[in-house]
């Protein structure tokens, strides 16, 4: 989803949530009571919400910044706890990716596990 922008100084919360006021997939309306909000910090909002409609979901950080709102979501297969046990790993690396790589390489049984 591309990011969005509503310039308007002294935005609500209200006006915050109706950027991702309906589903990008099938157009339906999202209640507001739909949507979770899963952080906050300072003037950034990541919320969750799941249609009713085609079970798809989509994960949004909304940012009060000083020449408005901006919103930029994705579509995800993810659920809340997913987001909040995520937010508090570790974070993947290239020496990470190398790595698997490498051992996905030598290990065929692995291989085939993991990649069929
Ligand atoms: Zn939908």
């Amino acid at each position: 989803m591309a990011p969005r922008k509503k310039k308007r100084p002294n935005s609500t919360d209200d006006e915050a949530l109706q950027l991702i006021h309906q589903c990008p997939l099938c157009e339906t309306a999202y209640e507001p009571l739909e949507i979770k909000v899963i952080d906050e910090q300072d003037s950034k909002h990541l919320v969750f919400v799941t249609c009713r409609k085609c079970g798809h979901s989509v994960v949004a950080l909304i940012m009060h910044q000083p020449n408005g709102v901006s919103s930029m979501g994705l579509i995800t297969d993810t659920q809340p706890e997913d987001l909040v046990r995520l937010k508090n790993a570790d974070t993947v690396n290239w020496d990470d990716c190398i790595a698997w790589h490498n051992f996905l390489k030598e290990d065929q049984l692995s291989r085939e596990t993991f990649l069929n």
